[in-house]
């Protein structure tokens, strides 16, 4: 199966100028949500995973299937204010101002191996914060996961010391 196929383009959403790549396609497909996981399963081993780490909100969807197929556990790694209990945060800047991501803080035990899934890799700022975020509370990184990655923005960059693997690239 081409996943390109299962990719819909959306342009000018959300705003003007922006061509919205949407995974929803592979998510009403059965065969194409086993196909990711089989991808992701060549290429990132077992044991070098202790949970799955999804950044809001299409990440989510993306470390819950994996965390499933690999019968490990899923954390969540938020926009702030919106997990209860402890938690630690992480500030960066954006295009025009600043973001700010959040975890819980036993979300994670020290030394734990993470793998950090979202649905798309554009600029790397979102990714290269989460894995900060993941650091600081001690956390070990095993890679990234994405479906989409948007070469032409160059976010790998921001993570090249990572293991890193896209499953569709533009
Ligand atoms: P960035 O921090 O620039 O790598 O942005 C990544 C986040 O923005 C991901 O969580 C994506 O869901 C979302 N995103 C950025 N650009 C697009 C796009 N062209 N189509 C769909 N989602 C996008």
């Amino acid at each position: 199966m081409n996943l390109k196929d299962k990719i819909a383009e959306y342009p000018n959403f959300p705003k003007k100028g922006i061509l919205f790549r949407d995974f929803s396609p592979i998510l009403k497909d059965p065969s194409a949500l086993s196909e990711i996981a089989d991808e992701f399963s060549k290429y990132f081993h077992t044991k070098d995973i202790d949970v799955f780490a999804g950044i809001e909100s299409r990440g989510f969807i993306l470390a819950c299937i994996l965390a499933a197929r690999y019968k490990k556990g899923m954390m969540m790694i938020r926009k702030a204010g919106k997990l209860p209990g402890k938690t630690v945060k992480l500030s960066y800047t954006i295009e025009y101002g600043k973001d700010t991501i959040e975890i819980q803080k036993d979300s994670i035990e020290k030394g734990q191996k993470v793998l950090i899934c979202d649905d798309l890799l554009a600029t790397g700022g979102t990714a290269k914060a989460a894995a900060k975020l993941i650091e600081k509370v001690g956390g070990k990184i095993t890679g990234f996961a994405f479906i989409i990655e948007l070469t032409d923005l160059n976010g790998i960059k921001g993570i090249s010391n990572y293991n890193c693997k896209s499953l569709v690239k533009y």
